[in-house]
């Protein structure tokens, strides 16, 4: 049997997406996934409301993607968002819930990724994202893949949705039953789905551009100008 998650996934508790729980949770029904990780920035203020959202064949794993001091982490299966600190904090404050620190684009140098320690860094996760469907250059999901080959560490892929069209864009593969976590410490999973979508940025842009005009609406009708 295999399963299909998608395990990076934003919803409306991230400022750069507009996505509300219930629609994520019907994205990943119309993507035919069979779970998904909402990983809203350094919250799980929505992950309640998408479990509920969604139907009972939809597994919802609690998660969460933390600004480390250097590139993104993930936390799977946690009940708290970590600190926002130095990588190895957060991977221990990760495993100190019995959660799974897996490295997020780690090497997408367009968005904010690791310099250092990857070696260290290496030895502490359970898990490197290897296909990150919002990685625009296909050597940054290469690398990543390279870098968990060469360090014998399982691989999973996300979509990093923050859109309802990007969820299932990317995702994982899990082999036989049971739960997420073991999947990924037997190394049971594999990434599918593919990386170099641009629309999700063009959409992201599109969602700062529409806030930062609400917002200077907002400051002009408050400062009296569209009073009068
Ligand atoms: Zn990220
Ligand atoms: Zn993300």
């Amino acid at each position: 049997m295999t399963r299909r998650y998608d395990l990076q996934v934003h919803t409306d508790a991230s400022p750069c997406s507009s996505t509300p729980p219930e629609r994520v949770a019907q994205a990943a029904v119309n993507a035919g996934l069979d779970g998904i990780a909402v990983t809203d920035h350094d919250t799980l203020t929505n992950v309640d409301a998408v479990r509920e959202a969604a139907p009972d064949d939809l597994e919802v794993i609690s998660a969460v993607e933390v600004t480390t001091t250097e590139g993104h982490l993930l936390g799977l299966d946690v009940t708290e968002a970590p600190p926002p600190t130095d990588p190895l904090a957060v991977v221990d404050h990760i495993h100190d819930q019995g959660g799974l620190a897996v490295l997020s684009h780690p090497f997408d140098t367009l968005r904010q990724y690791y310099e250092t320690d990857l070696e260290i860094l290496a030895d502490a996760v359970d898990g490197v994202e290897g296909v990150n469907s919002r990685c625009v250059r296909r050597r940054f999901n290469e690398r990543a893949t390279g870098f968990a080959d060469d360090h014998d560490l399982p691989v999973t892929g996300g979509s990093d949705a923050h859109f309802p069209m990007e969820v299932g864009r990317a995702y994982t593969r899990i082999e036989g039953d049971g739960a997420l976590a073991d999947a990924i410490r037997d190394g049971r999973v594999r990434p599918g789905g593919r990386g170099r979508f641009f629309s999700g940025h063009v959409a992201t842009k599109y969602h700062q551009f529409r806030t930062a005009t609400g917002r200077a609406m907002t400051s002009l009708a408050s400062g009296g100008f569209l009073r009068r």
